[in-house]
C-alpha cells in the first residue's frame, strides 16, 4: 500500500528525511514514533505527494509520487494533525463539500451522511456548525471526512494528540474498527501507549532516520529487559546511584530512577526493607522509545 526508498528532505539546506526506508501492507496498522521534530509530519507529505522529495522513491497505492500523487490520493483518506473542517458549513456540509473534490455526486454523498455521522458519533448533529463541536467531536468529524471517497488506506498524523482520554478512547476504537474493515491505517504519535495499542508494526525515526523496525512486543524483546522498577520521591535518585547492584540497567530522568532487569526480586526486597516508594511493572514501548531516543527534551 506503501513504499518509500532511500527518501530524503532538506530544508534549508538541513535534512529533515533521512535516506528513510520502509513499507506497509495492506491491513496493516503501521506507525512512525519519533520526537518532536524527527521528521514524521515531513514524511507523511511526502508520502501523499504534498512536499517535493530531494531524493528517493516512493509508491502509493502502487502509484509513483509524486508523478501521479492526484490518482493515488484518490485512494487515500487523511486526518491531518490540526483539523482544517470548515467553520462556515454544517457538520453534513463538510462531509458533503469534501466528496466534492473527488468528483463524487451530491445526491450519493447525502445518502451517506447519516451513516458517517454514526460512525463518528454524531448522529443527529447534522446541522450543527462546527464550532458548536467539542475538540473530540471535531476530530471525529475529520475521521469520517477521510472516508468519504471509501479509501483503502488512511494517513493519520497525530491522531489524538490534544484530546481527553475519554475521546481517546473513541478514536482508538473507531480505528480498529476501521482496521477491522480491512483498511490500511499509517499513523504518526508521540504516545506509546496509542502506538502499543493500534500498531501491528512501527518504525521509531530520530534526526530523519529510522533507528528500529518491528512489532511492539518485538521491540520491546529486542532492545529491552523484560521488568521495570521505577523509584521516585526525594531520595530516588541518590540511592539508585549508590545501589550497587549487579545485572541490572540504571537510567535516570528528573527524580525518577528506572532499573531494568530480569525479576528483580533482590532489588524489590532491599526497597520494601527500606520503604522506599516504587513501581513494578514489565517493560513497554515507551522504555524502548526513550533508550532509542535518549531522555532529553526535544523542542
Ligand atoms: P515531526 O512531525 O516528527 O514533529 P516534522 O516533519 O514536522 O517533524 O519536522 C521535521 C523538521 O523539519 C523540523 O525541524 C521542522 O522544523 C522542519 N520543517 C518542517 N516543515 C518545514 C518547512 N516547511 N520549512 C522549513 N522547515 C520545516
Amino acid at each position: 500500500m506503501l513504499k518509500v526508498e532511500q527518501l530524503e528532505k532538506r530544508y534549508d539546506g538541513r535534512t529533515v528525511v533521512d535516506k528513510l526506508s520502509f513499507h506497509v501492507r495492506r491491513g496493516e496498522c503501521f506507525a512512525l514514533l519519533g520526537p518532536n521534530g524527527a521528521g514524521k509530519t515531513t514524511t507523511l507529505k511526502l508520502a501523499l505527494g504534498l512536499v517535493a522529495p530531494d531524493g528517493g522513491r516512493i509508491w502509493l497505492v502502487g502509484e509513483p509520487v509524486p508523478a501521479r500523487a492526484r490518482e493515488a490520493r484518490a485512494r487515500v483518506g487523511v486526518v491531518p494533525q490540526f483539523d482544517n473542517l470548515d467553520p462556515d458549513f454544517t457538520v453534513a456540509e463538510n462531509l458533503v463539500v469534501w466528496g466534492r473534490y473527488f468528483g463524487l455526486p451530491d445526491a450519493q454523498l447525502w445518502q451517506k451522511v447519516p451513516y458517517w455521522l454514526e460512525f463518528a458519533g454524531l448522529s443527529g448533529r447534522e446541522k450543527a456548525k462546527v464550532g458548536e463541536l467539542s475538540g473530540g467531536m471535531k476530530r471525529r468529524l475529520t475521521l469520517a471526512r477521510a472516508l468519504v471517497n471509501d479509501p483503502d488506506i488512511l494517513f493519520l498524523d497525530e491522531p489524538t494528540t490534544g484530546l481527553d482520554p475519554q475521546a481517546r478512547h473513541l478514536i482508538w476504537e473507531r480505528l480498529r474498527q476501521l482496521m477491522q474493515a480491512g483498511k490500511t491505517l499509517v499513523l504518526t504519535s508521540h504516545f506509546m501507549d496509542e502506538a502499543e495499542r493500534l500498531a501491528t508494526r512501527l518504525a521509531v525515526v530520530d534526526h530523519g532516520q529510522l533507528i528500529a523496525e518491528g512489532s511492539p512486543r518485538a521491540l520491546i524483546d529486542r532492545h529491552i529487559e523484560p521488568d521495570v522498577i521505577e523509584i521516585y520521591g526525594d531520595n530516588a535518585v541518590p540511592w539508585a546511584r549508590a545501589a550497587g547492584l549487579a545485572d541490572v540497567r540504571l537510567e535516570v530522568s528528573g527524580e525518577t530512577a528506572f532499573f531494568y532487569g530480569e525479576g528483580l526480586v533482590d532489588l524489590e526486597e532491599r526497597l520494601d526493607a527500606e520503604g522506599l516508594r516504587y513501581v513494578r511493572r514489565p517493560a513497554n514501548l515507551e522504555d524502548v522509545f526513550l533508550k532509542l531516543t535518549g531522555r532529553e527534551l526535544r523542542d
